[in-house]
């Protein structure tokens, strides 16, 4: 390898003219990121959080006092919320939801207290057909890293087995998110029930290890592969959007390779920046680039079977 020749980072974004109201507010107490801190980290991500955020019906996880006050989780617009963010209606029910075009648009988010940010797997460009399928492992009690990685890499080979190619990222919580970017061709019903049926084949194949429904009983244990992010409505945590949990912890796109090295929430809005900066390659590069179809109508095949 040859650090000094190696790409670099795409640099920060300026800070776009967007007024925070009580900069100093402070969102992470115990990591001490206030309101501007984090107004400044969306702008040294931005590249790469762009395509995960831009153009796509958002939900946020708004933070008013920061993660230690009330907290709601928001679908809808809001008065006053700013014309740097986007209305658009959903046809379906003519109901308005959340969508930005650009950083001013998530700065804006950010003056609105919105610490995470929750998109559709789909663009407004078509909000019927799914761009991406997540699957989102959930540890029980007593599941060791170890495990949750092996889970993650169980389902890349089932998904490549489908015809797909499957990228992990952290979820900044306790597990991992498994993603495959999708030519956006299959419907919502259609993706839902594919992942409901790998997640089901993982279960029965090995019933000590994983659980496909959210029963917290089954659980202990065992790994829920949770499907139901895969329906219409349904949001999943952005990649590069950090969690309202102590620590300020960030989703962060890994490398296959170096899950054995981490763990599930190590890279956090005061270090993420510093590894991008590092990284001679980003593990999510081909992300976009690597969308296939869904190919329906294919019944998922059991490990063994
Ligand atoms: P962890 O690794 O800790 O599980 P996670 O982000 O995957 O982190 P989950 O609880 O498994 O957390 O995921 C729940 C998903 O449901 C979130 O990603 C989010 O998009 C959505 N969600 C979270 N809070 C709410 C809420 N209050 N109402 C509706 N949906 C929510
Ligand atoms: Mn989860
Ligand atoms: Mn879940």
């Amino acid at each position: 390898a040859a650090p000094e020749t190696a790409p670099k980072a795409p640099s920060r974004a300026p800070m776009p003219r967007v007024r925070l109201t009580h900069p100093d507010r402070v969102y992470w107490p115990d990591a001490g990121i206030t309101k501007e801190g984090l107004a400044e980290y969306h702008a040294q991500v931005w590249p790469r959080i762009a395509p995960f955020v831009v153009n796509r019906p958002l939900a946020l996880l708004r933070c008013p006092t920061g993660i230690g006050g009330q907290t709601f989780f928001q679908k809808h617009p809001w008065k006053g919320m700013g014309s740097e963010i986007d209305a658009p209606t959903d046809k379906k029910d003519g109901e308005p939801a959340i969508a930005i075009g650009n950083l001013a648009g998530l700065v804006r988010l950010v003056q609105g207290a919105a610490l995470e940010i929750h998109p559709w797997g789909a663009s407004l460009d078509d909000w019927e057909r799914p761009d991406m399928l997540i699957m989102d492992l959930d540890p029980g009690q007593g599941v060791d890293w170890p495990r949750i990685v092996t889970a993650a890499r169980d389902l890349r080979e089932r998904l490549g087995e489908a015809g797909l190619e499957a990228f992990v990222k952290t979820s900044g919580g306790k597990g991992l998110h498994v993603v495959a970017p999708l030519k956006p061709h299959a419907t919502w019903p259609e993706v839902k029930s594919f992942t409901k049926a790998m997640a089901q084949a993982m279960a029965s194949d090995q019933p000590g290890d994983y659980v496909a429904t959210v029963s917290k009983a089954k659980r202990k244990g065992r790994i829920l592969i949770d499907y139901l992010r895969n329906q219409r409505g349904a949001t999943a945590v952005a990649a590069y959007s950090p969690r309202a949990r102590p620590g300020a912890p960030v989703s962060t796109p890994v490398s296959w390779d170096e899950l054995d090295e981490i763990g599930p929430a190590l890279f956090t809005v005061e270090t993420l920046p510093a590894r991008l900066d590092a990284l001679t390659q980003d593990p999510w590069e081909d992300f976009h680039a690597a969308a296939l179809p869904l190919k329906t109508g294919k019944t998922v095949a059991s490990a063994g079977g």
